[in-house]
């Protein structure tokens, strides 16, 4: 009897995190109550990822039949390269996300990477190779070490200290009372947006994946932690492509490429400065965040004027 209830329990153990798992994710995309339609077709390969070039090829798409949210979106993100995305709310950044990591199948064109389309691919490669630090870090009720962890199961408690570290999270975990043992999530300690931030890019840094994706916060921090949290961000996106959704326009003007969306469509593409000598939308966004550094982009849609 207990020889057969070990097995069990063992194989019990690990559906449950995978279970976890998967509703974690759903949860970091805020999906948890949607249908997730997409599945592995059959003979779907590993994904095989060299420099991780991504590429979405005249993508289309609607969550509704009635409502098309992005038309024609065709762009590529270098190997090893950023790639911003702006635009007023609604106008569909983080739906590309999500397209991205395949909660949603596109309805016309496709996404690849490294030339191999993610629907042939399997998801357990495409999400093992794609790494986020969400807007709003979903802490688990669990240990702060499970918590980070997360980013790779099984991960040493060297590799996990180190990843605290190079996140600069370490010092305040050692400094609690139960170290990194404590509770934390909503029936533990309560950590600050930084703090939770923090513990994201630790998770993403033991993850170590060849792709990212930032969806920037739209409430800022502080602006030493802010700054602290943008310097990290810039490390760990060094060599891998990373696209990031951003509501501050101050903190991607160093990105390779700048994507302005509007209303589904891609209106406008460059670097900060040749948007800001193309006197378009994104020169128009920027002036306005000038004058008004606190106000997120997303808080009022941006019409140009004529
Ligand atoms: P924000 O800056 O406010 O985060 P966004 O540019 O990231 O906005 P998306 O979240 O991509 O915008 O949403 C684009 C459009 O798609 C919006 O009009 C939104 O209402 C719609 N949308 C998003 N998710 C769904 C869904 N699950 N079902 C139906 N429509 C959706």
């Amino acid at each position: 009897m207990i020889q057969l209830y070990i097995p069990l329990n063992f194989l019990g153990v690990i559906y449950r995190e995978i279970k976890q798992a998967l509703a974690d994710m759903e949860r970091l995309f805020g999906l948890l109550d949607q249908n997730r339609e997409v599945a592995d077709t059959p003979g779907a390969q590993p994904l095989v990822a060299r420099g991780a070039r991504v590429e979405f090829s005249h993508v289309e798409f609607s969550y509704e039949t009635k409502r098309q949210i992005l038309f024609d979106v065709d762009f590529a993100i270098p190997a090893g390269t950023t790639t911003a995305v702006v635009g007023h709310s609604g106008s569909g950044k983080s739906t590309l996300s999500r397209l991205l990591f395949r909660f949603y199948d596109v309805n016309r064109g496709a996404i690849s990477i490294d030339g191999q389309d993610i629907r042939n691919i399997t998801q357990a490669s495409l999400r093992a190779a794609i790494g986020i630090v969400p807007q709003d870090t979903v802490l688990f009720n669990d240990t702060i070490e499970y918590n980070i962890a997360y980013g790779r199961p099984g991960a040493s408690k060297e590799d996990i200290v180190a990843a605290a570290r190079a996140a600069s999270i370490h010092d305040f975990i050692e400094s609690l009372p139960d170290g990194y043992a404590t509770m934390v999530g909503e029936r533990g300690l309560k950590l600050s947006g930084g703090e939770k931030q923090r513990v994201a890019i630790a998770r993403t840094l033991l993850k170590n994946p060849a792709i990212l994706i930032f969806d920037e916060a739209t409430s800022a921090l502080d602006s030493k932690s802010e700054q602290a949290i943008q310097a990290q961000l810039k490390e760990i996106a060094k060599h891998r492509t990373t696209l990031v959704i951003a509501h501050r326009l101050s903190t991607i003007a160093d990105a390779q490429q700048i994507i302005v969306l509007d209303h589904g469509k891609i209106v406008e593409r460059g670097t900060h400065q040749s948007l800001l000598a193309a006197r378009g939308l994104y020169a128009q966004m920027w002036e306005r965040q000038l004058a008004r550094p606190d106000e997120e982009l997303a808080s009022s849609p941006l019409e140009l004027q004529g």
